[in-house]
Order: structure tokens, then sequence, then C-alpha cells
């Protein structure tokens, strides 16, 4: 998943950015800084004559169309070529984003990515039989093929799967005519991000002397300003513009919850959750069992508050006191650093990590630093055969460095699945996707906390690792709740328009940060934020943020305190890739996500965290 580091709260002039920050360690060779795509494709060229071959045998992936029931030979024929085409479409995909990331601007990238665009949609076009048949064999004719033919093995988690969704899918008619609208019926995401992107007149400000256009990005920086009067004078500006839109903010949403509601009636599920969730067999429980913890635990979320107020020496809280730094520290990481300070707090991860990892790391497949056209951001992507690569815009503050942390443990998810599963099952889902990365940065985290020379550095590191926890655990639930309110409406034929939202939006942003109990003072002109969440039009999707950063705090901690087989688990759990159910893989490594206690512990985490920097603040 693309990490995009929204917070840059620590502003750091690079003329002062000299100081080193790693281990003393004895340093090898440099690491590489841009990658070297050959595993993939040797060079452009190659790319264009294999995106044609690909082209060429299309036809006869839509030939195997009636042959997968004759046999359990001819179903493993036409699967292995299927999947065989696949991970050559990955292939050309992958090169195509990867190149094209690294320069938007180029015209051979653009027109490559144009082109993979195409490929797309014709190879989807090519296999759109393939889900129906295997639906149309039936379980029992499934389990004699697999029985009958070892070689379909490989392929057993997916069969298994797309049978499972037979009694969602409708008639072939039906399913025809819902894919012929579905344009239509995505038009309302296209609507909002134009409304946002396009047509917004974005207020101008002058801070600091400068004038600004606040757009979400530059309102992204600018709410993080140490003078609280430029804070309120930037969120009234920015939600001021937003809540110009509200009605159209309103309905786009309501479409696409009213939408998502209707679905899943249509496909026979009880709500419009568990549709989400079942795609990848997540019980309903985890959901609820989270946004129900979360609440349990703004008493904590609250204390948070409380001492933020105390640090920053304000006599009140408001909602734009939220995003500067506790704590500002003036330290600068290499590139190199990064890597060595990410080993070092990996190490107990075992020495198998620690070698894939350090060979991974020589083998050139990051690229590592801002350039023109470039995009922002951070990813990890990778190809089944290929080593995984590594995007990046090293700034040099820690966040880069939590962030190099965070996509070399998406790397290292990637690699050890692929090492471990054939290539039908090493792709892994959503759900546990954000876990490995997640892990990397709670062990950063706490190696640098136990690293800190200072008592200031030692409080940087617990208030980033505190400000972390309220906005991937705390805000995410929040969003995740107001996502069941919106739908429970829905369900319930309500009328939802934009005042409705942001009447129900307003309620927990005023729960969440403590209004009633005088903690934060929640403006009501700040309630129109949900039109500003884009991740709302992919229902029932940021409740992983906080599901991930709970189990990665559970398998962190306890290998961290060496519990018996809890590394084992967790390598394990990395290694099944995607041949286990998501849900079950983590009961699989000890951790049910449908009870409270992962999610407890979070909370508890949070609080020992503040008791740590009261002490500290005690003793300033
Ligand atoms: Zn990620």
């Amino acid at each position: 998943m693309k990490t995009l580091p929204l917070s840059r709260a620590v502003a750091l002039s690079l003329a002062t950015a000299l100081a080193l920050a790693a281990p003393a360690a004895v340093r090898a060779e440099p690491l590489p800084t841009t990658w070297n795509l050959s595993p993939l494709f040797a060079t452009p060229a190659d790319w264009e004559s294999a995106r044609k071959a690909l082209l060429a045998d299309l036809p006869k992936l839509t030939a195997l169309k009636g042959s997968l029931g004759k046999s359990a030979k001819s179903l493993r024929t036409g699967l292995d070529a299927i999947s065989a085409a696949n991970l050559r479409f990955e292939r050309l995909r992958v090169y195509a984003s990867m190149t094209q990331s690294t320069d938007n601007r180029d015209a051979a990238n653009q027109e490559r990515s144009n082109l993979a665009g195409q490929l797309d949609g014709e190879y989807h076009s090519a296999i759109a039989w393939l889900e129906p048949e295997i639906q149309s064999l039936g379980e029992a004719k499934v389990a004699a093929f697999l029985k009958a033919e070892p070689g379909l093995k490989k392929h057993a988690e997916h069969l298994r799967n797309s049978l499972r969704q037979a009694r969602h899918t409708l008639s072939a008619e039906t399913e025809g005519a819902l894919a012929a609208l579905g344009p239509v019926r995505s038009a309302t995401g296209d609507v909002r991000t134009l409304l946002f992107n396009a047509d917004t007149k974005w207020p101008e400000l002058t801070v600091d002397g400068k004038a600004e256009r606040l757009d979400s990005t530059k309102y992204g920086l600018l709410r993080q300003h140490p003078d609280r009067a430029v804070r309120k004078q930037v969120f009234d500006a920015f939600f001021g513009a937003i809540g110009q839109y509200e009605n159209t903010y309103g309905v786009t949403l309501g479409n696409v919850v009213q939408d998502d509601t209707t679905m899943a009636k249509l496909r026979h599920y009880p709500s419009a959750v568990a549709m989400s969730l079942g795609a990848e067999e997540i019980p309903e429980a985890v959901y609820r069992t989270l946004v129900a913890e979360a609440h349990k635990g703004l008493p904590t979320l609250h204390r948070y508050f409380k001492l933020r107020q105390k640090m920053l020496g304000l006599p009140d809280l408001h909602y734009y006191d939220i995003y500067p730094a506790l704590v500002t520290q003036n330290k600068a990481y290499s590139l190199d650093d990064a890597a060595a300070l990410t080993l070092a707090a990996t190490k107990p991860l075992g020495e198998d990590y620690q070698a894939l990892l350090k060979t991974t790391l020589k083998a050139g497949t990051m690229h590592a630093m801002p350039a023109p056209g470039k995009s922002g951001g951070a990813y990890q992507d990778g190809v089944y055969g290929a080593p995984p690569f590594v995007f990046l815009n090293h700034q040099g503050e820690f966040e880069s460095v939590s962030t190099f942390a965070h996509e070399w443990g998406h790397a290292m998810h990637t690699a050890i699945a692929n090492r471990a599963q054939p290539y039908e099952t090493a792709g892994y889902s959503l759900f546990i996707a954000e876990i490995a990365s997640t892990a990397n940065e709670v062990l950063l985290s706490q190696y640098m906390q136990g690293q800190a020379a200072t008592k200031e550095e030692k409080l940087f590191q617990l208030g980033y690792a505190l400000e972390r926890l309220r906005g991937t655990f705390f805000r995410q639930a929040m969003f995740g709740e107001f996502e069941l309110n919106t739908h429970d409406a829905a369900a319930k034929g309500e009328a939802l328009n934009g005042k409705r939202m942001t009447e129900l939006y307003c309620q927990l942003l005023k729960d969440y940060h403590g209004d009633a109990a005088g903690v934060m003072k929640i403006d009501p002109a700040y309630c129109q934020e949900w039109a500003f969440i884009p991740h709302f039009y992919r229902p029932f999707y940021v409740y992983q943020y906080a599901t991930s950063i709970t189990a990665a705090l559970h398998f962190a901690e306890d290998i961290l305190a060496a519990k018996p087989g809890a590394r084992d688990n967790y390598l394990k759990l990395l290694a099944s890739g995607g041949s286990v159910a998501p849900y079950q893989a983590l009961k699989n490594a000890g951790l049910d996500m449908a009870t409270p206690a992962p999610y407890q512990a979070v909370i508890h985490r949070m609080d020992a965290i503040m008791d740590e920097m009261e002490k500290l603040l005690a003793a300033r």
C-alpha cells in the first residue's frame, strides 16, 4: 500500500543536516539510490515486445472457455495457463507503473503507462469467463478434481475462494447489466475527485510573509504550524472552502453509501459491512470489536490530548491543535543511516530475516531520493520471481527513517512469501499487508527509544510513537465508526444529505475528542471534515489501518519480550502469503482479531508511553 507521509513536522534545513545519527558501525559501500529494473526487463524495448507477445496470446486464454470442467487435467492445464499469463501481465504492469512514478514528465513513461492500462482491460476481458465457469463446476466436482490431480494443489485456495463467492454471484444477465453500469456507478467518485482537485477555488493565505494557496497538500503542512493563530486561520479557510460544497459532497458520498447498501441486498449479504469484509473472509465481529474497544479506550485518548495541551503550553485545546509536534528534533539521517537503523531495529526478527534484508538492500531495487518529475510518497511493489522494489522520497528527518523501515517491511514480507510459496499463493491480502510494514515501524520506534541519548530525544521518540497511535488507531477507528453510522442510516431508509453527514460526523468528533468533558473544543465549522476524506469512497477500507497497527504492536511486543514461539509465529505468518484466509492466518499465529484483547493492548501501550513521558517531563 502506498504510504503518503502527510506530516512533515520536523522541518529540516539541509545546511544543518550534517550530524550523523546512526550507530557508529563500520559502514559498507553506500547503498545504490536508483533502481535497476533489469530483473523485470533489460530495456524498454524488451517490455514492448513482451507486451505484444502477451497480446498475441490472449485469444488462447479466451479459447480455454468451456474447457475447465472436462477433466481434472483440463482444469489444471487451464489454470496453469492463466497463472502463467497473469505473471507476464504483472511484470508488464509493475514495470510500467514504476518507471512512470520515477519521472511523470517523460513521454515514453506516459505512453507505456497508457499501454499498460489498455492491456489491463484486454487481459481481464480475455479471462472474464473464468470465475463464473469455476462456480458453475460446483463444489463436489472441484473436490473430486483436486483429489484426482495433485498438480491442482497450488490452485486450491483460488478454487475455494471462487466457490465461496458463488452464492453472492447473480445470474449472468444481471452481472452483465451491473458490469455495463459500472462506469455510471463509479462516476460518483469521479465527481468528488474533480470537485476537490480541480474545481474548488482554494483560498489564498499569507503565512510568515509568504502567499500560500491552501490546497490539501498545503493544508497538511500548515496545520502543523507552531503559531496557533496561523493554524486557526488555516483550518477556518480550508474547511470553509470545503463547506461551501456540503450539499454536493453529501450527494456524492450518499450515493456511494446507497450503492453499497443496495448491492449488499442484491448479493444476499446481511449488511454492507458484511459484504466488504466477506470478500476476504473477515468476520464482521473484527470490525465491530475494533470500534467498540476504541470507544471504550477514549479516556486514554483524552489523556493524550491533555498531555498535548500541557506540552504545547496552551490555555485550552481546539481541533487545530492536534498536528504540531510535541517535541521538535533537528537531527538528519542519511539513507545509509536509515538502512543501518532498520537493520539494528529488526535484529529481534532473527538471523534469517537480517540476512535476507541485507542481500535485498544491496540488490539495487530501491529508488530512494526525491527528483524532478518523481511521484511523491513511498511504496513497495513486487513481482514473483524478482526481488521486491522499494520507492522512497528520503528527506532526512526521522519520518523518512520510519518510512524506510515501513517500506522495507513490505519488501521483506514479499520476499519471504515469494520464497515460501508458489506464485499462485504468494500474494497476501490487504488485511495483513500493513502488518509487516507497521511492525518494522514499531521495532524501530522501540529501538530509538532505547538508544535515545538525551531526555529530549527520548521525549521526541515517545511523542512520535504516541501520535502515530492516535492517527492510526483512534482516528481510523473513528472513520470506521462514521462508515457504520452512515451505512446504518441508509439501511434504515434515512435520506443521507450533506447536512446529516455533518451532524453524524460532528457527534463522533465530539465523542472522540472529549468535547463534553472539556478536553477539546470542537468548533462546528470543522465538522465538514468528512468531505475531505477520500477513503470513504471505498467503503469499510480504512479500519484496516487500525487493525494493522494493532496486530503489528502485538507481534512486535511479543517478539521483543522474547515470548516463546512469537518470532516463529510471526515469520510463518509472513511466509504464508495468500495460502490461508487472512483472519485465519492471524489466528494461526496466535492472534484473534475478533476479541477485545489486542485492541486493549494498544490502549495500554499508549498509557505506558504517557506514564514514561510524564516522568520525563516532571524531571525536565
Ligand atoms: Zn504500507
